[in-house]
């Protein structure tokens, strides 16, 4: 099996940034989380200032290792918002980073801290944390999906990341489920996200509030409560049929999804987490149910369906391989290209 942890591993440290918070950690081979320190991005005061903040983010953490006696870092593994380009190490676009156009984070934490620096999308290092540590151990191919305020993913393919050409493979969020569906936070139409996120189900639950009269949701959002999933499923918990439906139908979404998944790919498990899937046993239920309706019979035997593991520290954690696979790798030097598109292999064929 491919997915084992190699005995070279050395300490990480890592940089998860999100659209909220910036977070460092120290990663030690153990898996275990030191020196930990966070910050608010604040993206609306420029891409220098937010940068700024990494440096001294990250700067501060070294400090702490080196002031509590921990070994040295490796490198430094950056988890980002994609889309990225992981060879270069670029983050091209992402929607919720405002600013934030083709910059060489890369470049410039490595310069800054004067380390090795690897970057990648924060679900592709979730998928590795899940893969090499958590509840995608073992398994040589393998599909991570979180559930949340979006749905994202990441996938293992023949025991490693399936990246694409562009390094953005992976967005299982972004599948069409519904020809003339909703429209997307992406821009594309009745992607899964724009059914089964955090935020489709708000958007669908102040549809509701729009015409209900009265009911359960209706009577929590009048006493002042923010109307997001998880009030919706406070409302379904209190016996509110229509909030129950919805989510039940977005987690109908994510079986079909699934399903979809597991015929196009023949994973031997997929990884579920995020903090709707965390909190909702139930979507696990239906996943299984609609699998049973929409993959083929002779997969369902092998294909686990499994909770995720380790919780919100996975893009800490998950920078461990990112750093320790890729350092040394020429493909991912800064200032390298990324790999040429592969040329038609003349005369190879399968056995
Ligand atoms: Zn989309």
């Amino acid at each position: 099996m491919a997915a084992v942890q190699s005995s070279a591993e050395r300490p990480v440290l890592a940089v998860d940034l999100g659209g909220t918070q910036i977070r460092a950690a120290l990663i030690t081979p153990d898996l275990a989380v030191h020196c930990r320190r966070a910050v608010p991005t604040h993206d609306e005061e420029g891409v220098e200032a937010v940068l700024a903040r990494i440096f001294g983010l990250a700067a501060a953490v070294r400090d702490d290792a080196v002031a509590e006696g921990l070994p040295a870092p490796a490198g430094v593994g950056i988890s980002s918002p994609g889309p990225l380009d992981p060879w270069r190490g670029v983050v091209v676009a992402p929607p919720n980073l405002a600013g934030w156009t083709n910059v060489p984070i890369v470049a410039r934490v490595g310069e800054a801290l004067d380390m090795p620096t690897f970057l990648e999308r924060d679900t592709n290092v979730a998928v590795m944390c899940e893969w090499r540590y958590g509840a995608a151990r073992g398994a040589r191919n393998a599909i991570y999906i979180t559930v949340s305020t979006g749905v994202g993913g990441g996938v293992i393919i023949d025991g490693r990341p399936l990246l694409g050409a562009d390094g953005t493979a992976g967005e299982v969020g972004h599948i069409t489920i519904e020809l003339d569906g909703p429209r997307c936070g992406c821009g594309g139409i009745g992607h899964v996200e724009a059914i089964a996120s955090g935020t489709a189900i708000a958007r669908d639950a102040r549809a509701m509030l729009a015409d209900a009269v009265d009911s359960p949701l209706a009577r929590l959002a009048a006493s002042g409560e923010v109307v997001d999933a998880a009030l919706v499923a406070r409302a379904a918990a209190g016996g509110d049929r229509a909030c129950v439906a919805l989510l039940e139908r977005a987690f109908v979404a994510i079986g079909a999804l699934c399903g979809s998944l597991v015929n196009l790919l023949d994973p031997e498990v997929i990884v579920i987490g995020g903090s709707i899937a965390e909190h909702q046993p139930r979507l696990f239920e239906i996943v299984r149910s609609e699998l049973e309706r929409r993959a083929f019979p002779i997969l369902l035997d092998r294909v686990r369906i499994e909770p995720a593991t380790l919780g919100g520290d996975v893009s800490l954690i998950g920078a461990l391989p990112i750093v320790n696979d890729r350092i040394g790798d020429p493909t991912y030097e800064t200032g390298s290209h990324r790999p040429p598109t592969a040329a038609p292999q003349q005369g190879a064929t399968r056995p």
